[in-house]
């Protein structure tokens, strides 16, 4: 009976004792049945079991690596959540069934919004730009260098890069403003049309409201129409004007002409007012800023006929765009100069043209650097 309770005693002891050291073991290993490994997730020293793989080891830390969207030139989404975010593993990238080693570091990076590349392309201009704002019948060579998104073809810039110099036209180009006038520009149409001249006119949108049939009869005969504005506001100068102001006297006008059938794709400002801003302004509106190179100031009250042909005439050469007005104000010695104005020119060899709307945009590519 001693005995036999006394070797219980010891088997109980060492029973304990045997259990004592397997929970050791346990809390050493790190409470699982597998050794652990010493990582560090983002910046914090842990431990995780041996053979846990970085997959694993991102999910039971609760680690997230945002997406990020790719973007056009204008900061639009165009593709959500297409840059992915990363784990790096010692600041390499790591496949997520990696099985990860005492000593690695777990970083998390973020996917960032990233702006879609960038395609430069180089277009020839053939026959040469015109200029905006342009003061002459000319053509510059050169080229377009156009900047666009490679994704969503969106325009960022387009700076024409000239090649040589401007080219001047063996023409000149009459133009008439502050039209139409139902007194003289009728008179104006017919002399051109017997002289065969094509012009332009630049006509006010209110007075083209007032006379539509002017405006169809100068179509009729070919003569290119321009915009010179709704109002003619000139006071302050028209490139001072508000920018609303001023985008509301060009896009009025259009819509005037555009429903007579003109599609005026050319504008001069009152006054000849011009800036870098009313250039781009007009331009928006898909119009091109023309100005003149003669002024022979037929405005001018007492100008006579025979001033105002010696005016032009001496001043016309290859290119010269001539500007006169069939309209706000009295307009005879215009209309009584214009077969000598036109004798005088041809008889230089200058062909009379009408200015011509045609945007000159690029032809075709030559390169793509
Ligand atoms: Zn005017």
């Amino acid at each position: 009976m001693v005995l036999s309770r006394r070797v219980s005693v010891v088997g109980a002891i060492v029973l304990v004792a045997a259990a004592v050291g397997t929970l050791l073991a346990r809390w050493l290993s790190g409470g699982g049945e597998r050794a652990s490994l010493t990582v560090t997730v983002a910046g914090r020293s842990t431990h995780v079991a041996e053979g846990t793989t970085l997959a694993a080891a991102a999910a039971r830390f609760g680690l997230h690596a945002r997406t990020g969207d790719v973007l056009d030139v204008n900061g639009k989404v165009l593709r959500a959540g297409a840059v992915p975010g990363r784990f790096l593993v010692d600041g390499r990238p790591a496949s997520l069934a990696m099985r990860l080693r005492s000593g690695d570091r777990i970083t998390v990076v973020d996917g960032h919004d990233r702006r879609e590349p960038l395609v430069r392309r180089i277009v020839r201009v053939s026959g040469g730009m015109t200029s905006d704002p342009q003061f002459t019948v000319s053509r510059t060579p050169g080229e377009q260098v156009m900047v666009s998104g490679a994704l969503s073809h969106e325009l960022v810039s387009m700076r024409f890069r000239p090649s040589g110099p401007a080219r001047m036209e063996k023409a000149v180009a009459l133009t008439f403003d502050d039209g139409p006038s139902p007194r003289y520009t009728p008179r104006i149409l017919a002399t051109l049309t017997k002289l065969r001249v094509r012009a332009t006119f630049f006509v006010i949108g209110y007075l083209a409201e007032q006379n539509p049939d002017l405006v169809r009869r100068e179509l009729q005969l070919g003569m290119t129409v321009g915009n010179h504005s709704y109002n003619h506001p000139e006071v302050p100068p028209f490139a001072q004007l508000p920018p609303q102001l001023l985008n509301d006297e060009i896009a009025l006008s259009e819509q005037v002409l555009a429903r007579l059938g003109a599609q005026p794709r050319l504008f001069r400002p009152p006054g000849g007012s011009t800036s870098p801003q009313l250039v781009r302004a007009a331009a928006a509106l898909g119009q091109r800023v023309v100005l003149w190179s003669v002024d022979p100031a037929d405005w001018r009250p007492g100008s006579s006929a025979k001033a105002i042909t010696k005016r032009v005439l001496s001043a016309v050469r290859p290119g010269s765009i001539v500007i006169l007005h069939d309209g706000g104000g009295n307009r005879t010695a215009t209309l009584t100069a214009l077969p000598a104005i036109v004798r005088g020119i041809r008889h230089r060899g200058l062909q009379l043209v009408a200015l011509t709307a045609e945007p000159h945009r690029p032809q075709h590519a030559t390169g793509k650097p």
